[in-house]
C-alpha cells in the first residue's frame, strides 16, 4: 500500500537525518552513563550532555545551562511545573490559574492538584482561540503563585500573547509558566526576552527523537522550589532523577539547533504555503470555517471545519494524506475536541474540525493534493448525504 502524504506535523515529526547521524554514537561506542564518575566512557557521556544544555540554553535565551533540565518529554515537563511548584510551596492551599485550551498534561494535573484542596482557575478564550491578558490580572488572588498559558496551541495553532500576560504576573509576584512544546522551532523563543520563569519542550515534535524533552527554570532569589516528580539518583540537581537518556539528549540539542538555524526562512515558507492552501480551499469548498486565530498562527497549522460533514467520515474518504481531527493525544477517546469546543458553540463545527501540519518536507505539490482529495470528498459526502446544509 503506498504511504500517504504526511500532513500532522503538529502531532510528531520524523527525526531529521542529521539528528540521527549526531545521535548513533551515543547508543554504541559512546554509551557511557553521565553519572559514571570513575571512568572514561562516564566522563565522556557528562561532557556530552553538559554541551548539549549549553545548546539548549543558548537557543532558548535562557541565562545559564544550569536553568535547564532534560526529561522524558513535554508532558513530563508539564506535570513537573504544576505538581512540583504546587507541592513545593510554602503556605497551603494555594492557587493557579491556566486555560481552557492547554493541552492534557497540564489540565489532568491541575485536576490533580484541585483533588488535593488547591484551587485552579481555568480562563476561557475567545473564538480565535485567544487569552485576554485582563483576564488573567482578573484571576490573581492573594494565594496565586503560578499562572500557565500554552505559547502556541497545538490543535489550532493560535499564539498567545504571552509576554503581556508574563509581565501580568511579575506585578503580582506570580511565577509564569508556558508550554512552548509546539512554539519552539517554529517561531521565535527567548525565555528572558519574553519574561517566562517556566517553559516545557519537546523533542519529538521538531524533528528531534521521541521520549526526550527539556525543562527550563529561571534562577531567582529566592529561588523557585520544584518538588520533584522522581525521586532516586539525585539526577539532573535532584530535580528528575533517572539515567540520563545521552542519545535523546543529544538529538535534542541537535534538531533544535537546526530548527533555530532555519526559523526566518522555514516559517516564511510554510506561512505562505499555508496561507494559500486556506485561500484555495475556501474558495473551492463552501461553507469552510477557518478554526484558529487567521494571523496570530503557528505558520505551519491550518484547522478547518466543513459544514455537514463529519471529520472521522471525511479522514476515512481520504487516505491519500495523512491528517487528524483534534490532537493525537486524546484521539481514541471518543470525546469531541475540547479545544475547538472551547472556541465555538457549534456541535458541528466541534465535529467536523480537521487539522493538517505542514512540516519539513511538506512541499507545494502535497498540499495541492490535499487540496483535490479533500475537496472530491467533502462534495462526495454532501451529495451522499443532502441533510448536511451548507450555513
Ligand atoms: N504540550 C503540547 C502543546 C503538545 O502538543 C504535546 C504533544 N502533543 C505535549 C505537551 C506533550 O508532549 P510529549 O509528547 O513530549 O509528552
Amino acid at each position: 500500500m503506498k504511504r500517504p502524504i504526511y500532513l500532522d506535523y503538529n502531532s510528531t515529526t520524523p527525526t531529521d537525518p542529521k539528528v540521527l547521524e549526531a545521535m548513533k554514537p551515543f547508543f554504541s561506542e559512546s554509551f557511557g552513563n553521565a553519572a559514571s564518575q570513575a571512568h572514561m566512557y562516564g566522563w565522556e557521556a557528562e561532557e556530552t550532555v553538559e554541551q548539549a544544555r549549553q545548546t539548549v540554553a543558548d537557543l532558548i535565551g535562557a541565562k545559564s545551562k544550569k536553568n535547564i533540565i532534560f526529561t522524558s518529554g513535554a508532558t513530563e515537563s508539564n506535570n513537573m511545573v504544576i505538581k512540583g511548584i504546587v507541592h513545593g510551596a510554602r503556605k497551603k492551599p494555594v492557587h493557579i490559574i491556566t486555560q481552557k485550551t492547554e493541552h492534557k498534561s497540564i489540565l489532568d494535573s491541575c485536576r490533580e492538584i484541585e483533588k488535593q484542596g488547591h484551587e485552579v482557575t481555568y480562563i476561557d478564550v475567545d473564538s480565535d482561540g485567544l487569552v485576554d491578558p485582563n483576564d488573567v490580572k482578573k484571576a490573581i488572588k492573594e494565594n496565586t503563585i503560578l499562572c500557565s498559558v500554552m505559547k502556541a496551541n497545538n490543535e489550532i495553532g493560535t499564539i498567545q500573547p504571552i509576554e503581556e500576560i508574563a509581565s501580568i504576573c511579575h506585578k503580582k509576584n506570580v511565577l509564569f509558566h508556558s508550554d512552548a512544546v509546539q512554539a519552539v522551532g517554529k517561531i521565535p523563543v527567548d525565555v528572558q526576552e519574553e519574561g517566562i520563569d517556566l517553559l516545557s519542550l519537546s523533542g519529538h515534535k521538531i524533528y528531534g527523537p521521541k521520549g526526550i524533552g527539556a525543562f527550563y527554570i529561571a534562577r531567582r532569589s529566592p529561588p523557585i522550589i520544584i518538588s520533584p516528580l522522581l525521586h532516586g539518583g539525585g539526577h539532573e540537581t535532584g530535580k528528575r532523577s533517572g539515567t540520563l537518556n545521552v542519545p535523546g539528549i543529544v538529538g535534542l540539542a541537535k534538531a533544535l539547533e537546526l530548527c533555530f538555524d532555519e526559523i526566518p526562512r522555514e516559517a516564511q515558507r510554510l506561512a505562505k504555503l499555508r496561507d494559500s492552501f486556506i485561500r484555495e480551499i475556501q474558495s473551492k469548498i463552501e461553507g469552510s470555517h477557518l478554526n484558529g486565530h487567521p494571523t496570530k498562527r503557528l505558520p505551519n497549522n491550518i484547522n478547518i471545519s466543513f459544514d455537514g460533514i463529519k471529520a472521522d467520515e471525511l479522514i476515512l474518504a481520504v487516505p491519500e494524506i495523512a491528517i487528524s481531527s483534534g490532537s493525537a493525544c486524546s484521539s481514541g477517546s471518543p470525546e469531541p475536541s475540547y479545544v475547538i469546543s472551547a472556541l465555538t458553540n457549534s456541535k458541528e463545527r466541534v465535529n467536523a474540525a480537521i487539522r493538517l501540519g505542514l512540516g519539513r518536507w511538506t512541499t507545494k505539490e502535497n498540499l495541492d493534493v490535499a487540496l483535490n482529495c479533500l475537496t472530491r470528498a467533502v462534495e462526495k459526502i454532501r451529495a451522499k448525504s443532502p441533510l448536511a446544509k451548507i450555513k
